[in-house]
């Protein structure tokens, strides 16, 4: 009997012990956008091997050659222009572009690359984002040899989750974030029953693990989660830098 109870006390230990090895990284104590928050260290990524080609089940949302999947967030046809080569770029001041479709869990692969020659600084470098559901921003800046506050890097979950490490490669060359997203789920009253869910390799390496988003992305505030469609757009920011985008593909974990 004693020993049952041995056995018992060590098994809640090495659970409480796992469960705590593999907790989630956590967004800390730091304000929002606090220049205070050390930043990530910074790792080089190994030789590039992109483009990623998408696997047989994955929608190809941009193959470089039209922006039919495209819109501008108003029904129109996206603004955004076509590149020699295969890529889009933003066209300042026209707005940001969204999928026509809507999309919940997915993995995401999205490829892009900052300005170069570089202009400005923090965040005026290289500024983009793409943005799950519409709502919750994976940051894309000129983070190389650009310091700006930690939660609003490249690849940072802009305002909440720093990146795990800065894996940026230099302007104009190419880059690849894969994103697993999860949803946030609400019950039938609309109340939170789980947050959205993010882990992401930013040039394969991983930079957000398994993190939930404390609600959708704003600047300088982080508003509630508030329930809406299961399915929304997958949004692209115009921040008036012309960043290049390519070889982007979904598959839809959602998918019957
Ligand atoms: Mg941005």
């Amino acid at each position: 009997m004693k020993t049952n109870i041995k056995i018992r006390a060590v098994l809640i230990a090495s659970v409480a012990c796992s469960s705590a090895a593999f907790s989630q990284q956590s967004m800390g104590d730091w304000p929002q956008h606090s220049r205070e928050r050390p930043l990530p260290t910074v790792v080089t990524p190994g030789a590039p091997a992109l483009p990623v080609p998408p696997p047989a089940d994955a929608i190809v949302l941009f193959d470089g050659t039209s922006l039919a999947r495209w819109e501008d967030g108003k029904g129109g046809p996206a603004k955004w222009k076509l590149i020699a080569g295969g890529a889009m770029e933003v066209a300042p001041g026209t707005g940001g572009i969204q999928t026509r479709d809507g999309y919940g869990d997915a993995q995401l692969h999205v490829e892009w690359m900052s300005p170069t020659p570089a202009h400005g600084k923090d965040q005026d470098r290289g500024n983009s984002g793409v943005f799950l559901m519409g709502k919750f921003e994976v940051q894309v800046l000129d983070s190389y040899h650009n310091v700006t506050y930690a939660d609003g890097q490249a690849a940072s979950i802009y305002g909440q989750y720093p990146p795990l490490v800065n894996v940026s490669r230099k302007p104009g060359e190419w880059q690849s974030y894969d994103i697993v997203f999860h949803r946030p789920r609400f019950d039938a009253a609309g109340k939170l029953l789980k947050p959205a869910r993010f882990t992401i390799l930013h040039n394969g390496v991983l930079v957000q693990d398994d993190v939930e988003p404390v609600g959708p992305t704003a600047n300088m505030r982080r508003p509630p989660y508030e329930a809406g469609p299961d399915r929304l757009p997958i949004g692209l920011q115009d921040h008036e830098h012309p960043v290049r985008f390519r070889n982007i593909w979904i598959r839809d974990l959602e998918r019957k």
